[in-house]
């Protein structure tokens, strides 16, 4: 079963249309800010969900001669705006939880309102669960920063239950208020997390360590026949990453053999990673101005 990026982001939207409407019934029961909270952030998962499935039909375009990199940077605008949506939630149930903390508002129907967290939190849950496999699997960032969301939901939820049973139990209506404003700090460090990914993907930041030694390692069969690499440079773009690097062979090789041996090494370096597109830049080893370029500035 080999699902698209784009099958995922529907169900996500999917599941932030049912779950925010179980929500809001479920405050308007009750009144309680931390369902509340709850259903705002699922406002925001539904505004996310628009934007990722947006993003990654966009990611899916092939490469054209006005991006020829491809479109699949995209997701990372759709993961900052994810990240930025779940702060924007956080705000929102801040200004609402303050206030209640000096002024207790009582909860009616508590029992109905656990009722519909927990099945928003199934909903959640299992949605977050499937969309993590998926992401990691199809190397998308858009589903793996939307799975991370939709776990701070579950988490979310899990606190405004606690809330509300101890809230049934104690009848320290604060409590409602204050787990609300921990469910926020979540919110928050979650959320800045997420953008902080999206901004290295839009600084080019390098492949990470493993994949690195991937390339390493599809490198040394052709060091051991006397091929010498340097300058070598990543980065990631989505779910495609591009590496560039030279290859300096000896000098009265013919040109026919220096690119034979380049197309292998190029197509080596994508079997190491997947994905990844290398161009190399041929060079004579005992040419001295072949060692002198390898500064970034050029
Ligand atoms: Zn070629
Ligand atoms: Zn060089």
């Amino acid at each position: 079963m080999d699902r698209t990026p784009r099958f995922y982001m529907a169900l996500s939207l999917l599941a932030a249309v049912v779950t925010m409407g179980i929500k809001f019934v479920g405050y308007l029961i009750t009144g309680s800010v931390g369902l509340f909270s709850d259903a705002a952030e699922s406002t925001a998962n539904l505004l996310a969900a628009l934007i990722g499935l947006w993003a990654v039909r966009l990611a899916a375009r092939p490469a054209d001669e006005e991006h020829a990199y491809g479109h699949t940077k995209s997701e990372y605008f759709a993961s900052g705006a994810e990240g930025t949506l779940i702060l924007a939630a956080a705000v929102f149930i801040i200004v609402e939880a303050i206030p209640r903390l000096f002024h207790p508002q009582p909860l009616e129907q508590l029992n109905w309102g656990i009722v519909f967290s927990v099945a928003g939190a199934a909903i959640n849950g299992g949605l977050a669960l499937l969309m993590l496999q998926a992401g990691k699997r199809l190397r998308s960032v858009t589903l793996q920063a939307d799975a991370h969301h939709l776990l701070t939901d579950v988490w979310t939820t899990v606190g405004v239950l606690v809330a509300l049973v101890l809230v049934l139990f104690t009848g320290w209506l604060i409590l409602d208020p204050l787990i609300a404003l921990l469910v926020a700090a979540n919110i928050i460090r979650v959320g800045l997390g997420i953008l902080h990914s999206a901004g290295l993907g839009l600084l080019d930041t390098a492949l990470p360590p493993d994949d690195l030694e991937r390339i390493q390692e599809a490198l040394e069969p052709f060091q051991r026949q006397g091929v010498a690499f340097h300058a070598l440079r990543t980065r990631r773009s989505g779910s495609r990453s591009f590496a560039s690097l030279h290859v300096l062979v000896p000098g009265d090789w013919t040109v026919q053999r220096g690119h034979a041996l380049c197309e292998e090494i190029e197509l080596a370096i994508d079997q190491a990673v997947p994905g990844c597109a290398a161009m190399t830049h041929l060079e004579a080893r005992e040419d001295p101005a072949a060692w002198n370029d390898q500064g970034f500035d050029r």
